[in-house]
């Protein structure tokens, strides 16, 4: 998709603070982060949303995310954390290329999700 900003993070056309990496998963951070650490699972091969995605490809998603979540709560030693997923406009998608986000919570930090 030309006109998709996650695709040109995805191609490296547009930089990021990249995670974690393979041929599947492209791991950065959040540019305008709810938390301290929050990351987003981007696909590569663009598809806009849960309606689209491949559902195998949905599972691979959902077992990296396990272990992305621990080696964070690992290395910023939080023990809460949200992880969300939004689909169209009415449930607050803003980018149309499918993506998880995985928001740490501490204690107190006051955030409204
Ligand atoms: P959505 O609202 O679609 O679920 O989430 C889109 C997320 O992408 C938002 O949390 C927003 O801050 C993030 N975002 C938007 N543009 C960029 C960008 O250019 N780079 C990065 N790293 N994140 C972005
Ligand atoms: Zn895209």
């Amino acid at each position: 998709m030309s006109d998709c900003i996650f695709c040109k993070i995805v191609s490296g056309e547009f930089s990021s603070a990249t995670i974690y990496e393979d041929e599947e998963f492209k791991v950065i951070l959040d540019r305008f982060p709810a938390n301290e650490g929050h990351a987003l699972i981007l696909v590569k091969d663009h598809v806009a949303n849960i309606f689209e995605i491949d559902p195998d490809k949905a599972g691979r998603l959902f077992a990296l995310a396990a272990k992305i979540a621990r080696e964070m709560k690992e290395r910023l030693g939080f023990d809460h954390m949200n992880v969300m997923q939004n689909n169209g406009t009415v449930a607050g998608q803003t980018v149309f290329h499918f993506h998880l986000h995985l928001i740490p919570r501490y204690e107190n930090d006051g955030i409204n999700i």
